[in-house]
């Protein structure tokens, strides 16, 4: 499979429109950038394209303004970020579209940077309007899409926009390449055995990924709050752990599926309880289909760790998202932190390991094991949609080659 990347592309004299995707966490108060995590993974495309003598036209969303300008969700505060990383100036208009942008980007020289105003400020963005994208593809000679975080929405600038230029003048950033290019790895060419690993709160929130393991991977190990309803299909006890009453016949066909395919599936043989959902509660241990009432399961126990550990090292490739347990409480991490060792472990030991999904990206950054890990992926929802097999309507605009 062929990307098309910017790698092959020469942009001297070209002014390239890239959707970044800086939607950055701000403090509530201030406004100031508290994580510039997706400011700094837009760099190198950002550099590649200065460096050929090109200039960059900066798109984004920020937040969920009402469909108007906000002051909260204006980008005018990740110029300074920006600029900083990049070291050089970055130029800002006030809107995304219009005569003041069309200005803007006629006059950027090669080298500099020009950041427009937040997106959403048209209720047009998210429409995918045709008009609004045609005015955005006005503004660049080429279109460089590096924001795979938005890749699952077909909004103006991730997807439509992209009609307005030739097919050579259409191309993935270098973000926008790691993420597919990962994702296609553990997805379509992956090496057995193929182990994912799935935690999290809800049952209903993985069911479309669950389903489409189970054709794929040799062992599935559940794990975190979804992991009691299963326990409560089979006729367990779960005292007040999370459940979902009215996915206990998904539960059970989710089991029956993946008994009928011969895929592995495991769940926690044990669990810490607690006696409510508080770092504070008395710590308890027992088998997970044995709690009860007045308490609840909050992480996986340590015969599940053993279990789960074994299989995890025998792994070539790994896939990981949601957490064990609920390891924001320091009482609870345990679990979580000891499979984000063994999947670090396994890396060492030559598995292909990809953590994609929002809170187990918080959790392997939390244990300082992200570089020990293949790919940590920036696009939470993207990446669970690519996962259960849509096509991404961002990644479809541009083509596979
Ligand atoms: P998700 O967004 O579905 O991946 O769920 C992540 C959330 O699930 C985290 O905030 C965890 O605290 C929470 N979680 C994990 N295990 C449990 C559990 N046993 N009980 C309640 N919440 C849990």
């Amino acid at each position: 499979m062929e990307m098309k990347t910017i790698d092959s592309y020469d942009f001297n004299n070209q002014r390239a429109l890239i959707r970044v995707d800086f939607n950055v966490p701000q403090d509530k108060t201030t406004g100031e950038v508290k994580d510039d995590t997706r400011i700094r993974a837009a760099i190198p495309t950002i550099k590649k394209i200065l460096n050929d003598g090109g200039s960059a036209i900066l798109m984004s969303h920020m937040g969920r303004p009402k469909g108007g300008p906000e002051e909260k969700y204006s980008l005018k505060k990740v110029v300074a970020r920006t600029s900083e990383l990049l070291g050089g100036e970055v130029k800002f208009v006030s809107d995304c579209i219009g005569t003041e942008a069309e200005a803007a980007a006629k006059s950027l020289k090669s080298g500099e940077v020009l950041l427009l105003e937040n997106l959403r400020f048209h209720p047009e963005e998210e429409k995918g309007d045709e008009n609004f994208a045609r005015k955005l593809a006005s503004l660049g000679d080429v279109y460089v899409n590096d924001a795979f975080g938005t890749a699952h929405r077909a909004h103006a600038s991730t997807t439509i926009v992209a009609k307005f230029f030739p097919t050579e003048k259409k191309m993935f950033g270098y973000l926008m390449a790691s993420e597919v290019t990962s994702a296609e790895k553990v997805l379509n060419n992956y090496e057995k055995p193929f182990t994912a690993i799935i935690g999290g709160a809800k049952v209903s929130d993985k069911i479309l990924i669950l389903e489409k393991l189970l054709d794929k991977a040799d062992n599935i190990i559940i794990g975190g709050g979804m992991a009691y309803t299963f326990f409560k299909a089979m006729g367990g006890n779960i005292g007040n752990s999370l459940c979902e009453e009215d996915r206990l016949d998904t539960a059970r066909e989710l089991l029956e599926k993946a008994q009928q395919k011969k895929v592995n599936v495991l769940l926690p043989a044990d669990s810490k309880i607690g006696e409510s959902f508080s770092n504070e509660t008395k710590v308890g241990e027992c088998p997970s289909n044995q709690i009860t009432s007045g308490a609840m399961g909050l992480d996986i126990g340590p015969r599940a760790i053993e279990d789960f550990r074994k299989v995890i090292l025998q792994s070539k490739t790994i896939l990981w998202n949601g957490p064990m347990g609920v390891f924001e409480f320091s009482n609870f991490q345990e679990g979580t932190k000891a499979i984000a060792e063994a999947v670090a472990a396994a890396t060492q030991h030559g598995a292909y390991s990809l953590i994609g999904g929002g809170d187990s990206v918080s959790a392997i950054n939390k244990f300082k094991l992200a570089d020990k890990v293949s790919y940590v992926s920036t696009g939470g929802g993207a990446m669970l949609e690519y996962f259960e097999g849509k096509e991404l309507p961002g990644v479809a605009a541009i083509g596979m080659g």
